[in-house]
């Protein structure tokens, strides 16, 4: 079997008294998208940035192979996003990606080229010549992402792409992530925003205070939260909440208003017989259903893990 591109193993970190990261280990394919999932403080960044040998692990191993023969990556090969946007203030932001794409191995020209490409991408070439303070947030956001991704790096680290993107900037993201796994390039990136993360995420890594506490493929990660489906009903007023949380494969109840609830099944419950059963207790008015959704099975995750 061909070796990861990345490969960590029982990663430890400790700042002083607190324990950013607590043995998390895992691997990342060539050319996939690997989400980290956490709250604040769960050790996402910290890890990220052992990735980058910006900090060092107090214990375990990392491995990168981003060619497939073993060669030792050099700064070309990885892009960064960092958690903190942090840009030269004066320098005009066509510039500034071009130098980044310099920083990292380009020649000049190819660098201003790219930087143009990048600026024409994202919907930023009429800013290429004003400095980035005079641009908004998401706008910086771009920016900063375009300098990540100007030398068209094989494995790109990028902490929190999401935050600050209108839902326009972060379907043109997700477009631009599905591109960059399209070519090849290895993508870990860490995320709060679990609607977007689970339309792109080949594989997920939910942690919670610096440990594991779910990992692999969507379906993965439902199954083993035993989280299968949402199934909600419109039944006709008063729900029968009791008897509804009683029904065999439904694991828990949400009641709504005018006779809506949601019913989460366990993984792989059938939905007639449970919908037959609902309808022997009202009249059922009407019905939706769709897979459990990352956001259920992260909240509950990490609320189990708390304890
Ligand atoms: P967020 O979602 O808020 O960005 P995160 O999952 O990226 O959080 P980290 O930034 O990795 O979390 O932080 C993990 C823990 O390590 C936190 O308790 C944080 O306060 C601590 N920490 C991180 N970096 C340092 C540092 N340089 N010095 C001291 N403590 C640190």
């Amino acid at each position: 079997m061909a070796s990861p591109a990345v490969l960590a193993r029982s990663l430890v970190k400790d700042f002083g008294r607190v324990r950013a990261v607590d043995g998390l280990g895992f691997s990342v394919a060539r050319g996939e998208i690997f989400a980290l999932l956490g709250a604040n403080g769960a050790g996402k960044t910290t890890t990220l940035r052992m990735l980058l040998s910006l900090v060092r692990p107090d214990s375990g191993t990392l491995e990168l192979d981003l060619h497939g023969d073993g060669r030792p990556a050099s700064p070309a090969d990885v892009g960064y996003l960092p958690e903190e946007r942090g840009l030269f203030r004066e320098a005009p932001v066509g510039r500034t990606i071009a130098y980044f794409g310099v920083l990292r191995g380009l020649p000049r020209r190819r660098a201003e080229a790219e930087a143009a490409a990048w600026m024409a991408r994202l919907g930023l070439e009429q800013r290429a010549h004003e400095k980035p303070d005079a641009l908004s947030k998401g706008n910086q956001q771009k920016v900063q992402l375009a300098a990540a991704l100007v030398h068209r790096p094989r494995l790109a680290v990028l902490d929190e792409p999401f935050s600050g993107l209108d839902p326009v900037n972060q379907e043109l993201l997700l477009e631009i992530l599905r591109e960059l796994r399209d070519a090849g390039t290895t993508v870990l990136l860490s995320a709060h925003q679990m609607q977007l993360v689970e339309r792109i995420a080949d594989h997920l890594l939910i942690v919670e205070s610096g440990r594991e506490v779910l990992a692999g493929t969507l379906d993965e990660v439902r199954r083993a939260a035993g989280r299968g489906t949402r199934l909600r009903v419109r039944m006709r007023p008063p729900l029968p909440v009791e008897a509804l949380t009683r029904l065999a494969g439904v694991e828990q109840v949400e009641a709504g208003e005018d006779g809506v609830a949601d019913l989460l099944l366990g993984n792989g419950t059938e939905l007639g017989p449970v919908l037959g059963e609902v309808a022997r207790l009202g009249p059922v008015l009407a019905v939706h259903s769709e897979d459990a959704a990352l956001h259920d099975i992260y909240l509950r995750a990490v609320s189990e893990a708390r304890g």
